[in-house]
C-alpha cells in the first residue's frame, strides 16, 4: 500500500460555510463540541447496526464509547469514538464536500441572529465543520470497521481552501478527531468546562461519554448514558423531557406537549412523542424526510421512519422503541409489517387524543400548536377516513362572531351558538381572510346576524368535500348556488324579469345565468359557484402556474336595491346597457379575487360610463 498524500480542494458551498461559520457563529463556539459528539454517536449506531448482520466487525470490542480527552501542552482537544470510521472514499466524501441538499437550505436560514443561526448548524447537518470555529487545524485519523490496519487514513486542514488526506497505519477502527485550538480557546481545555458543555447538550447521547478522572489516568463516563424513554414516567421530571427534546431533535425552543407512554400487550413498544414549538424549515417540502427515530430493544434502527405516522402528524417527533421487530428491519420490511400498522395506529391515537386534551386543558397551547401545525393537521381530513371525526373536532377557523380573532373557533363553538331554526353551518372559502370579510356572500348572513366561519387556506377549498358536516349538521360553503341565508329565494317581479333578461342578454357567453339574490345587502352584484366549480381565486392561481383550467361560467347575482341596479333599469340605450352590465361582472368578479379576462375593456367600459361618452 503506498502513503499517497493528495491535497484537495473543498467543494464551493463547504468554503462558504467555512467562512460563515468562522465569521459569524463564533458567540457561541461550544456547540462544535455537541456537533462532533453527535457524529461520534451516530458513528457508534452505525456499527451497532451493521453489525447485527456480521459480528466480526466488532473486532472483539463491542463496547461502544466516545471520549474527549486534552492535552494542555500541545493545546489539543480530542474526540474520539470506536463506532463505523471512515473509508478513504468516504472521507473524501462526507468531509470536502455537503452532500445534503440541506445546506442550501441552512445557508438561506442564516437570520443574522448569532444563537439562532448557531442553534441551525445541527439541525441542517453541518456539523462537522464546526469544528473549525474554535480550530485552526484539525486532523482526522480514521478507519472503518472491516478493513486491515492499513487502510487507516489521516485527513488534515486549516479549514481554508483545501485539505490533505494520506492513507496510513491505525490498529484500532473507528475515527479520532484532533482539534488544535486557536489562540482564545483555551478554555476548551478544561475539564469542567468540557463536563458542562457535555450536560448541557449531549447529556442524553446513549453512548458513554468517558474522560480521563481528574488528577489521574482512570477513565470516567460524564454523562448518563441511558435512554431515557426506557425510564419510568415517575423519575422523569419536566426538564429532563424538555433537555431530551432540545439535545436529541437539535432544537431551541422547548416543545409545547409531549406524551410517554409504554404499550404492553398484542403489541409491546415504548413512545415518547413531541409537539415542537416550532415549524421545521421543510414542513412543507415534499421531499423531505419527516418520521421518527424507530430502535428495537434499544439499539438504533434509523432516523425519519416516516412508515409510523401518517403525512398529516408529520410536525411529530418522537423515539420509538419496539419490542416485537425484527433487529435487521429495512425500510422495506417496514412497509409491510402488521406490527409496525399496529403501532402506526397506536402513535396516530396517542398524537390525536394528546391535541384533543390541550384543546381542552390548555387552550392558549393549542391556539399555538394549531398556528404552527394546523394546515399540516387538516390534510387528515382527505388521509384518513378512520380519524375524520376526531380531526373534525381540532379544526379552528376564523369566524364572523364578534369574539373571534385569527383561526380560533371550533365547529363545536359555532354550533353551540346556532340560531333557532338555522339549519346548516355556513362557510365561506376566499383567498385571504380580509378578502372574505369583504366578500358580498356574507352581506346577507351579517344582516341576520347568522355565523359565517372563514375557511382561507389554499388547501380548505380541497378539503371542504371531506367536511361534509359535523353533528349531524350539513356544512355549506356560502359562495356555491342555492346556499343563501335561511328564508325563501326572492321571486321577481316582471320589471325586475325584465332587468335580469337584458342584462343576461348583456353578458351573453360570459355568465350562465342572471338571477336576484338575497345574500347582498350593500354589493349591487356578486357571482355564486355551481357545486363542482372552481372560485375564480383558484383558477387564477391555477392559470398563473400553468395549468388547464376547466372553463365554466359563473352565475351573476343582482342586488335590484342597490342604486347602480336601478340606474340600469332606467337606462335605455343598449351600448350602455352592455357597458354597465360587463362593469357589474367585472366588479363582482374581482371582489371573488378573480382576474379579469379583458382588464382593458372593462378600464375602457368604466371610463365610458364615469365620462358620460
Ligand atoms: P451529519 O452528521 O449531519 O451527516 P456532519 O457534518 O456532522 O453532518 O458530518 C458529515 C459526515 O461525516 C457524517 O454524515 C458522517 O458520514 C461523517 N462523519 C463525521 N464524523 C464521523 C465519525 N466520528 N465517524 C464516522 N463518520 C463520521
Ligand atoms: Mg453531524
Amino acid at each position: 500500500m503506498e502513503r499517497q498524500t493528495e491535497t484537495l480542494e473543498f467543494q464551493t458551498e463547504v468554503r462558504q460555510l467555512l467562512h460563515l461559520m468562522i465569521h459569524s457563529l463564533y458567540s457561541h463556539p461550544e456547540i462544535f463540541l455537541r456537533e462532533l459528539v453527535s457524529n461520534a454517536s451516530d458513528a457508534c449506531d452505525k456499527l451497532r447496526f451493521e453489525a447485527l448482520g456480521d459480528g466480526g466487525l466488532y473486532e472483539g470490542d463491542s463496547e461502544l464509547r466516545i471520549e474527549l480527552a486534552v492535552d494542555k501542552a500541545a493545546r489539543t482537544l480530542t474526540v474520539r469514538d470506536n463506532g463505523i470510521g471512515m473509508s478513504r472514499q468516504e472521507v473524501i466524501d462526507n468531509l470536502g464536500t455537503i452532500a445534503r441538499s440541506g445546506t442550501k437550505h441552512f445557508l438561506e436560514s442564516l437570520s443574522g441572529d448569532k444563537a439562532k443561526d448557531a442553534q441551525l448548524i445541527g439541525q441542517f447537518g453541518v456539523g462537522f465543520y464546526s469544528a473549525f470555529i474554535v480550530a485552526d487545524r484539525v486532523d482526522v485519523f480514521t478507519r472503518r470497521a472491516g478493513l486491515s490496519a492499513e487502510h487507516g487514513v489521516h485527513w488534515s486542514s486549516e479549514g481554508t481552501g483545501a485539505y490533505t488526506i494520506e492513507n496510513i497505519e491505525r490498529a484500532g477502527r473507528g475515527t479520532e478527531i484532533v482539534l488544535h485550538l486557536k489562540e482564545g480557546q483555551d478554555e476548551f481545555l478544561d475539564p469542567w468546562r468540557l463536563r458542562g458543555i457535555v450536560h448541557r447538550y449531549s447529556e442524553h447521547i446513549t453512548f458513554p461519554i468517558m474522560m480521563k478522572k481528574e488528577g489521574g489516568e482512570e477513565l470516567e463516563r460524564i454523562n448518563q448514558a441511558t435512554a431515557l424513554w426506557a425510564r419510568p414516567k415517575a423519575e422523569l421530571k419536566d426538564e429532563d423531557y424538555t433537555e431530551f427534546y432540545k439535545q436529541t431533535f437539535h432544537d431551541w425552543e422547548a416543545p409545547l406537549a409531549w406524551t410517554h407512554n409504554r404499550v404492553e400487550g398484542r403489541t409491546e413498544y415504548t413512545n415518547l412523542l413531541y409537539i415542537p414549538g416550532r415549524a421545521p424549515f421543510d414542513l412543507w417540502d415534499r421531499e423531505a424526510k419527516h418520521g421518527i427515530k424507530l430502535y428495537v430493544r434499544r439499539v438504533f434502527i434509523m432516523d425519519d421512519a416516516e412508515r409510523l405516522l401518517p403525512r398529516y402528524l408529520r410536525f411529530v417527533r418522537g423515539v420509538v422503541d419496539a419490542a416485537d421487530l425484527p433487529l435487521n428491519v429495512s425500510r422495506e420490511i417496514l412497509q409491510s409489517s402488521e406490527v409496525l400498522n399496529q403501532i402506526r395506529n397506536g402513535l396516530t391515537k396517542r398524537v390525536l387524543n394528546l391535541l384533543e386534551e390541550l384543546a381542552k386543558d390548555k387552550p392558549e397551547v393549542y391556539a399555538k400548536v394549531w398556528s404552527l401545525f394546523g394546515r399540516v393537521l387538516k390534510e387528515g381530513l382527505a388521509e384518513d377516513p378512520t380519524h375524520r371525526e376526531q380531526i373534525t373536532r381540532l379544526l379552528r377557523f376564523a369566524s364572523t362572531h364578534e369574539a373571534s380573532k385569527g383561526q380560533d373557533v371550533s365547529l363545536a363553538d359555532y354550533v353551540a351558538r346556532m340560531k333557532e331554526g338555522q339549519e346548516a353551518i355556513y362557510v365561506l372559502t376566499a383567498e385571504s381572510e380580509a378578502a372574505a370579510r369583504h366578500s358580498p356572500h356574507l352581506e346577507g348572513f351579517r344582516a341576520r346576524g347568522t355565523e359565517v366561519l372563514l375557511l382561507t387556506d389554499a388547501i380548505d377549498e380541497w378539503l371542504l368535500p371531506h367536511l361534509t358536516e359535523f353533528e349531524g349538521k350539513p356544512i355549506r360553503n356560502i359562495n356555491r348556488e342555492g346556499v343563501r341565508p335561511e328564508g325563501e329565494a326572492p321571486k321577481a317581479d316582471e320589471t325586475q324579469n325584465e332587468l335580469l333578461q337584458r342584462i343576461q342578454k348583456a353578458l351573453e357567453g360570459k355568465v350562465k345565468e342572471v338571477r336576484l339574490s338575497s345574500r347582498l345587502v350593500e354589493s349591487p352584484a356578486c357571482v355564486v359557484l355551481d357545486e363542482y366549480d372552481l372560485p375564480p381565486h383558484l383558477k387564477r392561481l391555477y392559470r398563473e402556474a400553468g395549468q388547464p383550467v376547466p372553463e365554466t361560467l359563473p352565475i351573476l347575482e343582482i342586488n335590484p336595491e342597490h342604486a347602480l341596479l336601478r340606474r340600469l333599469k332606467g337606462e335605455t340605450d343598449e351600448a350602455r346597457i352592455v357597458d354597465w352590465s360587463g362593469v357589474l361582472l367585472g366588479m363582482a368578479l374581482l371582489a371573488e379575487g378573480g382576474q379579469l379576462e379583458d382588464g382593458a375593456g372593462f378600464v375602457q367600459k368604466l371610463n365610458r360610463l364615469m365620462t358620460g361618452a
